[in-house]
């Protein structure tokens, strides 16, 4: 018998993401077949995001795609059923319509549909945290949820909303998660979660976690995803002497003016923020702070904006991820009578995205001279192997004989020059050793 086969379609997040790849594997395993999203399939799977207006727009224009394919199953997941569950479920042509609680059991639900067994979402037991081990295959990194929810309520975000407050994973779990990930032959190991700086277990915080994971022996290194940079101290600065852990780290901004981020109710200023990034690159002088950015947050009068681009050029950031702030509704911005018209965010975002390409490519020529260890994602047929280096800034090598590299695999590699376009590749070559 064919196999039956599953699409999936995602959203939003690296958490989403990791839990796509984790759902993906579950039905490998049951021997599904996994194709493109726009190919015919018997399974749906769309793995929404509500974090702005747009988010919104484009999970329910994925939906509807997937209501127009006749006879196919179609699952809705994510946030945005958490936040219009009782829309979806009154809309046709959807055969589960699954909250985040319930995510981990889609795999399950369906492949009882198919055997006629009785399924609802509703009575199935949940854990945030119980998915299974991402087969390789899927992609070279395994991320691993460490945590979910968050407890900070920031005056734009409804998150804490839709995924509730924050728990997080035990630390036996995640160990054994990272240690099954090592054994499916995974080289890179990516930490995530909502609000990864509270993790706390047993008296245990991020850092603490951080350390009992870089224990774990092998040829391996650990990523560490987004973070928020509140509960973070000049601990995490310690973190990087060890050889597995990759000098990056992705940590959210949002604006660079003080006056914006207390209306953000970020718990943070920016003076602090600068703080943390000055003692890594003390330490760790070629050290990549990528962000996330949000313009036209109400009240962002042009000299407030400014603000956010002069700290963007401080800081030197080695990638800027910029949104337009977006109304939720139910949150306290949302109230605010001094909305930023949508043509003032556009000529924002535009400002900081052409800002952004003239960063990182400033960024990326420091790193010219430097050997880094590149673990290959691909060679192409031509003979070009690619990969990330250890700054998380894309690495592209020539090889002389295809054999001599395997992708999944680590090769030191010298950095000669920096490609074109607006997000260069470093290029380099093999080191003889
Ligand atoms: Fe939202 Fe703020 Fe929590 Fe991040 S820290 S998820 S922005 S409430």
């Amino acid at each position: 018998m064919l196999s039956r086969t599953v699409a999936f379609n995602t959203l939003g997040c690296k958490m989403n993401q990791y839990e796509s790849d984790s759902l993906a594997s579950d039905f490998i395993n049951g021997g599904y077949k996994v194709v493109p999203f726009n190919e015919e399939a018997d399974i749906y799977i769309i793995n929404t995001c509500t974090v702005t207006n747009k988010s919104d727009r484009k999970s329910r224009n994925t939906i509807n795609k997937a209501r127009k394919r006749d006879g196919a199953v179609v699952v809705v997941t994510g946030c945005y059923v958490d936040s219009s569950k009782d829309e979806l479920e009154r809309t046709t042509g959807l055969t589960f319509v699954v909250e985040n609680l319930s995510k981990n059991k889609i795999y399950s639900m369906v492949d009882a549909y198919f055997n006629g067994e009785l399924t609802h979402e509703n009575g199935i037991s949940s854990d945030v945290f119980d998915f299974h081990t991402t087969n390789k295959g899927l992609r070279t990194r395994a991320t691993i949820k460490i945590q979910d929810g968050c407890d900070s309520f920031c005056s734009y975000c409804i998150i804490p909303y839709v995924r509730g407050e924050g728990r997080s994973r035990s630390l036996e779990d995640i160990v054994l998660s990272v240690e099954d990930h090592l054994k499916e032959g995974f080289k890179e190991i990516v930490l995530t979660g909502i609000n990864m700086s509270c993790y706390s277990y047993n008296g245990m915080g991020f850092v603490d976690l951080v350390k009992r994971l870089l224990e774990i022996p092998g040829d391996w290194r650990l990523r560490i995803s987004s973070l928020e940079p509140d509960k973070l101290d000049s601990s995490i600065v310690e973190l990087f002497k060890n050889k597995k852990m990759m000098p990056h780290l992705h940590l959210c901004l949002q604006s660079g003016s003080e006056a914006i981020l207390k209306d953000m109710r970020r718990t943070y200023t920016y003076k602090e923020y600068r703080t943390i990034i000055e003692k890594l690159r003390v330490k760790y002088p070629l050290f990549n702070i990528t962000t996330d950015l949000i313009v036209g947050f109400p009240g962002e009068s042009d000299e407030l904006f400014n603000e956010s681009l002069a700290a963007c050029k401080e800081i030197g950031f080695g990638h800027i991820h910029t949104f337009k702030y977006s109304l939720r509704e139910g949150t306290k911005a949302a109230q605010r009578k001094d909305q930023i018209p949508e043509t003032v965010k556009s000529d924002r975002s535009e400002a900081v995205r052409l800002l952004g390409i003239e960063l990182k490519r400033d960024y990326r020529e420091t790193l010219v001279g430097t050997t880094q260890s590149v673990l290959v994602e691909k060679v192409t047929p031509e003979g070009v192997a690619k990969g990330y280096g250890e700054y998380y800034a894309p690495i592209e090598f020539k090889i002389v004989h295809r054999d001599n590299i395997i992708e999944n695999s680590f090769v030191e590699v010298k950095i000669t020059g920096i490609g074109l376009g607006d997000d260069p590749a470093l290029i380099g070559e093999i080191v003889t050793l």
